[in-house]
């Protein structure tokens, strides 16, 4: 019932809704949701108390405070200015960006971005975190500065990482292909990917402070970017459509703390929910 795309080929002829006595089956719509969607983590996403709102927001070119800032070092959101609460496991439908062709065009999603559709009665609200629960590659891989935790500023930081430990954006399950600024190859064995969100070096390894970069496979997490499409037909509500931006690009994080939970791999996380 979102369709505004002349050229798309309507899943029903069109005005079969109105006037025909055709209705909305709703358990069917459930169902199709159970039989063929995705089983995904669904978090109540809001703002850390940590952020600050400026009320001097009209004063940024005097004073160049910008209108919000993240507490850095907080420990409740540890740098993204948001906390994430209660997490479900929910099963929902997962389509791809390139399915919904005319949201990129009209401008509100970007390439990268997905739709989430839930069942009937089901509330995801903007800012929430979806996080699959399926491996996928991270586009075009993750640059890391090799010892990132130990260096410059953060050689007086307790950032929480060892030595031969470096971040991930993802919880990481394998490595697809790894290998540092001089073209030096690494693979499985000389680190490892634990399905958590830390990169163990074990033996060769790039110098600290040299940069690599890894593509691997991970538990994606998703950002809710903005209110979820309602879709409502006579006081019923017919499952809300959810944008999805990816965490790390929804989010932007410098905060170098290892975050709480960030050492826990992804299969073990949602076994406890
Ligand atoms: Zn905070």
């Amino acid at each position: 019932m979102n369709g505004s795309g002349e050229d798309r080929k309507p899943a029903y002829p069109r005005g079969l809704l109105q006037g025909s006595g055709v209705d909305w089956n709703l358990p069917i719509t459930e169902g199709l949701i159970n039989n063929r969607g995705e089983n995904v983590l669904h978090e109540t996403g809001m703002r850390c108390v940590c952020v600050v709102e400026d009320t001097m927001a009209g004063q940024i070119k005097q004073t160049h405070v910008p209108r919000r800032r993240v507490t850095t070092g907080c420990p409740r959101c540890n740098g993204d200015g948001y906390i994430f609460r209660n997490p479900r496991k929910i099963v929902a439908m997962i389509t791809g960006i390139n399915e919904t062709r005319e949201r990129l065009e009209q401008g509100w999603s970007q390439p990268g971005d997905c739709i989430m559709s839930v069942r009937p009665g089901y509330q995801v609200t903007a800012g929430d975190l979806v996080t699959f629960t399926w491996g996928q590659p991270i586009p075009d891989g993750q640059i890391i500065f090799r010892g990132a935790g130990q260096a410059s500023e953060n050689s007086s930081r307790d950032t929480g990482l060892a030595v031969n430990e470096d971040r991930l954006l993802y919880s990481g399950s394998d490595a697809i292909w790894c290998e540092d600024e001089d073209g030096n190859r690494y693979q499985d064995g000389d680190f490892r990917l634990d399905g958590s969100k830390i990169i163990t070096w074990l033996g060769n390894q790039p110098q600290v402070g040299k940069r690599y970069v890894i593509k691997y496979n991970a538990y994606l997490e998703w950002v809710a970017f903005m209110p979820p499409n309602v879709r409502r037909d006579r006081g019923r509500d017919l499952g809300g459509r959810v944008a999805l931006r990816k965490r790390h690009v929804a989010l932007l994080n410098d905060d170098p703390h290892l975050r709480v939970g960030d050492r826990v791999p992804f299969c073990a996380r949602i076994q406890m929910v």
